[in-house]
């Protein structure tokens, strides 16, 4: 085996051949022939193959193949995966929906949390993500926020766990049931207690955590503010739902007096360590705020097509500046967890709603990858170039789902039915191989995901 450094021990990787490489790098290059060479993790060269080093400790051949930064995922509830497609929450609005799965999700373990976490990365990996954030916010039954970042190191994707709270049940004017919400005094010192042990701050960082009460409708105005005064002091980032559907602004409006746009502005809730996800009926006044602030969005096409929550305005936000990444969101408003497909979701989505120019196929690929990238605060992921995270997926030119458009392969990824990836590496580290997750053995892990929803639903 040639190339490793004995003395340093450096792992190197080298990808070759690819058809075309798409950098997302500042001049969006798209490299016939195109080829990157790694080291530990760290992207050390891009170019043609030609002007590569000729091999490293572990090669993959790309011909026929077109490879893509890994896509980053902002917003997503991943235990959800066990409750799809419920059927009496199949054809409700978001709080009918919520009111539906509360119950059922009150009956969620430790092991369902590990089990069903594992099944949505490997579902989001196989899609061509390698970065996911997740958004865990009930902790019945001793679960804790450990299951899902014992999930993530064991399967291998770069993982940015958002600490969820609801702290006002049905008794107090919120939505959920009293029997799922938390003391805040113990959400804060949890979240403190998770930040000590997990969060890295550092570049190709493979942990992150984030604070992230559930949504205005489950939490207080006084959680909302110690949740941002803690997460600031320890340097972490803050992430909510907000302005999803029309009910959710009329109860913005009814319980605070004010908009969505001003109860965050109030409240500190803005700026560039903020993401939010929907922002469906964000007003123009909050489009400008978030541009003027640097304040994220996580566009969720499917989950707002599923519950009929509406058409996010997310060329008015690229347009004013406003930082926009993809989300799946939870498996159960969107009972598929395909990145690539949500891209091209994002792409039709905004044409049905604002003309056939309002996206194009490869604004939906930075959407999906350097737009992801931003909205997480990170620059070492998004793109394909010399100091990034070695995070690059490839897919199969051969596949059916791009007969007869292989003229442009890069906009044939956006505008045709997404397959699944072929190859994808997270931090220098193969985890799809041949279509195969190589990390986890699936079926195993699906078979106890499976088993693990009957007994939810079966109650
Ligand atoms: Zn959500």
């Amino acid at each position: 085996m040639p190339a490793r450094s004995a003395a340093t021990g450096n792992k190197t990787l080298l990808v070759r051949n690819a058809d075309v490489l798409v950098t997302m790098d500042g001049e969006r290059r798209e490299i016939r022939g195109g080829g990157l060479y790694c080291v530990n993790g760290r992207i050390a060269q891009v170019g043609p193959t030609a002007q590569l080093p000729p091999t490293a400790d572990e090669v993959l051949d790309m011909t026929g193949h077109i490879v893509i930064p890994g896509l980053v995922n902002t917003h997503h509830h991943m235990y959800q995966s066990l409750t799809r497609a419920v059927p009496a929450a199949q054809d409700a609005e978001l709080f009918g929906w919520l009111k539906t799965l509360y119950p059922i999700w009150s009956r969620i373990t430790p092991e369902m949390i590990e089990i069903s976490t594992q099944t949505a990365m490997a579902e989001l990996m196989l899609s061509g993500c390698t970065t996911s954030s997740d958004h865990l916010y009930l902790y019945p039954n001793g679960c804790t926020l450990d299951d899902s970042i014992d999930a993530a190191r064991r399967i291998g994707m770069r993982f940015h766990a958002a600490r969820g709270s609801m702290s006002v049940g049905e008794s107090a004017g919120g939505l959920p049931p009293d029997s799922l919400v938390e003391r805040e005094a113990d959400i804060l010192d949890d979240s403190q207690r998770l930040i000590d042990a997990y969060h890295d701050p550092g570049r190709f960082s493979m942990t992150r955590l984030v604070l992230a009460p559930c949504s205005p409708f489950s939490v207080s105005r006084e959680l909302m503010r110690d949740s941002a005064a803690l997460a600031r002091e320890c340097g972490v980032s803050l992430h909510t739902h907000l302005a999803e559907n029309v009910n959710d602004i009329a109860y913005s409006r009814e319980k605070f007096g004010m908009t969505p746009t001003e109860y965050v502005e109030d409240l500190g809730w803005v700026g560039p360590d903020v993401w939010h996800a929907h922002c469906v009926q964000l007003d123009d006044e909050g489009v400008y705020l978030f541009a003027r602030t640097g304040t994220g969005v996580a566009h969720c096409p499917c989950s707002n097509m599923r519950l009929a929550s509406g058409i996010a305005p997310v060329r008015k936000m690229r347009d004013a500046g406003v930082s926009v990444g993809l989300g799946v969101d939870g498996s159960a408003s969107n009972d598929g967890a395909h990145l690539l497909g949500e891209a091209r979701q994002a792409m039709l989505l905004q044409r049905v709603g604002f003309g056939p120019a309002a996206m194009s196929a490869r604004e939906a690929l930075e959407i999906a990858t350097l737009g992801g990238a931003k909205v997480l605060g990170r620059d070492d992921i998004g793109a394909l170039a010399v100091d990034m995270a070695a995070d690059v997926v490839a897919f199969d030119l051969g596949a059916i789902e791009f007969a007869g458009a292989l003229h442009d392969p890069v906009a044939a990824l956006v505008f045709c039915a997404p397959p699944k990836v072929a190859t994808s590496v997270i931090n220098g580290r193969v985890v799809v191989r041949d279509g195969r997750v190589t990390t986890v053995d699936l079926p195993v892990v699906l078979e106890r995901h499976n088993a693990f929803a009957r007994q939810l639903l079966v109650r």
